[in-house]
């Protein structure tokens, strides 16, 4: 980035909103500069620098997270007693899975979801996160009620019960 536009930044609106809970990496990708160069301007300006775990920056998260969740999502028609999904309205990636930025990463917004209701992820015997499946059957849906970890026979069996791949399973 040229020296001219690190100039422009607008340090007050950036302090206001470092201030306010927003995290460096959101600033950041807001006025569409790397995560060091606002660091950098706020240190300048002494500002003492938050953690990543800072109990601030983790409400900031959740607020983001879930600015990014409609509610109002459909009931499964084959569960209707869990209730409406909750869908994610943000970036989606293959197999719609919803996408979140967390922090440096880039997660599954469902397994994020998981883990603010379930704690975290098990892991299994061969160290890998295990996998979470949706009860409900909907990628996009977060709701932490419709997510259960299963492993993968699990999920296999899971989608034969639903009539789901069925197909594939037999070939
Ligand atoms: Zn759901």
């Amino acid at each position: 980035m040229a020296l001219s536009e690190k100039l422009t930044l607008p340090l007050e609106e950036i302090k206001k909103l470092y201030e306010n809970g927003q995290s460096t990496v959101t600033i950041a990708r807001t006025f569409r500069v790397g995560t060091t160069t606002i660091n950098r301007r706020l240190s300048a300006e002494g500002i003492q620098l938050r953690k990543a775990n800072d109990p601030r920056a983790q409400e900031e998260k959740l607020r983001l997270f879930w600015s990014k969740v409609d509610k109002n999502g459909p009931i499964p028609t084959h569960y209707p007693e869990l209730g409406p999904c909750w869908i994610w309205t943000g970036a989606l990636a293959r197999g719609g899975y919803g996408k979140f930025r967390n922090g440096t990463k880039t997660v599954r917004a469902h397994r994020f979801a998981y883990e603010l209701e379930h704690g975290p992820i098990d892991r299994d015997i061969f160290g890998e996160e295990v996998h979470i499946m949706h009860l409900c059957d909907n990628p996009p849906c977060v709701r932490g009620s419709h997510l259960s970890k299963g492993m993968q026979s699990e999920n296999i069996a899971d989608m034969v019960v639903k009539g789901r791949s069925a197909r594939k399973l037999i070939l």
